[in-house]
């Protein structure tokens, strides 16, 4: 059994770790730690309720969407009364997803539940307006991969190591015998695959393998989910891409990368936020560069920042976090009031000063 230090308050340095829960160890920084709950404990709270929330983050990505899927369908099996909301309601790049249909933007009155349920989100309030529909839970669940996450809500499952939160729920659903067809098994193996950027990252792992073959054994078509999911993007995709070259530029010797999208530029494309998720990748993938950046300005008088890292001594999440953001080791994002020019200049010092640009 394992569980993890979830104690980060501001100063506490300390990284969550794994450790045995028989002999746990304090958190050098704040000398306090907490373990996870078990698969048991979550399973009895899903089979003893009835009104069910399933919800996810903000800008949902394969990972999130398809995880509330899978859940929200495993729990209607079950028999239960599932809301499934995410403040963005389905993408329509998703909207393949089997059931997509159950997935909706969350009412503007708020609901009583029994059960509420936070996937894949790191920070309870990138819920966003999902979080403002449940007036009332008896219980929260929380279950997540993000380290950054400090464990909110009555039962927390959040496992860094995992690469995904929907290898979570396959193990979940395993473990506890939970309801799992095809249906709920090609939301599973979409949130895998998007969020190990189709198993190359590095966090894939001998197990991840496994469970992708037992979802191929249940039902899922890999080539025609690999077409969905890489070979169907608008057109305006690719020529917003144009437009993003035309701002790329390096700093530090080649090892940061970044470009840039305006408003601006934004309406003239007739762009749509799900239309950049993964062009970043194109910065990182350049030999030499260690840290890519992405700076999308937003109406709201903010930036959105978006970073890749391909070594953890350039660990973006640390760097996001000095900026009110999070995320992961090698992904990482925040939201930064400023400028597109002011931000773009704060955030890249940042970076040079953690990834050395005169070495
Ligand atoms: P992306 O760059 O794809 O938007 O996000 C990469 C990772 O960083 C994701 O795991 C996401 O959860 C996290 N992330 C992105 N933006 C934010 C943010 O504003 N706050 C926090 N806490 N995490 C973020
Ligand atoms: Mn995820």
């Amino acid at each position: 059994m394992q569980g993890f230090c979830n104690h980060r308050p501001m100063g506490c340095q300390e990284k969550r770790t794994i450790v045995d829960i028989a002999n746990p160890p304090q958190c050098g920084g704040c000398k306090t730690f907490m373990t996870n709950c078990t698969f048991a404990e979550i399973n009895s709270a899903l089979r003893e309720h009835e009104r069910f929330a399933v919800l996810g983050h903000v800008r949902p990505d394969g990972d999130a969407l398809g995880s509330q899927l899978a859940l929200a369908l495993s729990l209607k099996q079950l028999g239960k009364d599932v809301r499934v909301w995410n403040e963005d309601g389905m993408l329509e790049k998703y909207s393949f997803l089997s059931r997509a249909e159950l997935l909706t933007k969350p009412p503007s009155v708020p609901e009583d539940v029994d059960v509420a349920i936070a996937l894949d989100t790191a920070i309870q309030n990138r819920l966003g307006t999902a979080l403002e529909a449940i007036r009332s839970a008896k219980i929260w669940i929380n279950i997540d991969h993000h380290p950054s996450n400090p464990g909110y809500g009555d039962l927390v499952y959040v496992d860094p190591t995992a690469p995904a939160t929907g290898q979570i729920l396959f193990e979940l659903i395993k473990n506890q015998k939970l309801p799992l067809d095809g249906d709920i098994a090609e939301n599973l193996y979409v949130a895998i695959c998007t969020d190990t950027g189709s198993f190359q990252y590095r966090n894939t792992t001998a197990r991840t393998f496994e469970i992708a073959a037992e979802l191929v054994r249940v039902g899922v078509d890999v080539g025609s989910v690999s077409q969905q999911v890489y070979e169907n993007f608008p057109r305006r995709r690719v020529e917003l891409l144009r437009e993003l070259l035309r701002t790329m530029r390096f700093e530090g010797k080649g090892h940061v990368a970044s470009f840039r999208l305006s408003l601006k530029t934004a309406a003239e494309l007739g762009v749509i936020p799900e239309d950049n998720e993964g062009l970043i990748d194109h910065l990182r993938a350049i030999r030499g560069v260690i840290v890519a950046v992405f700076f999308e300005e937003l109406a709201d008088g903010k930036v959105r920042v978006s970073m890749r890292s391909k070594s953890e001594k350039a660990d973006v999440c640390a760097i996001c976090q000095k900026f009110g953001g999070g995320g992961h080791t090698l992904a990482a994002g925040a939201r930064i009031r400023g400028t597109l020019a002011e931000v773009e200049e704060r955030v890249l010092k940042a970076i040079c000063d953690v990834v050395d640009c005169n070495s």
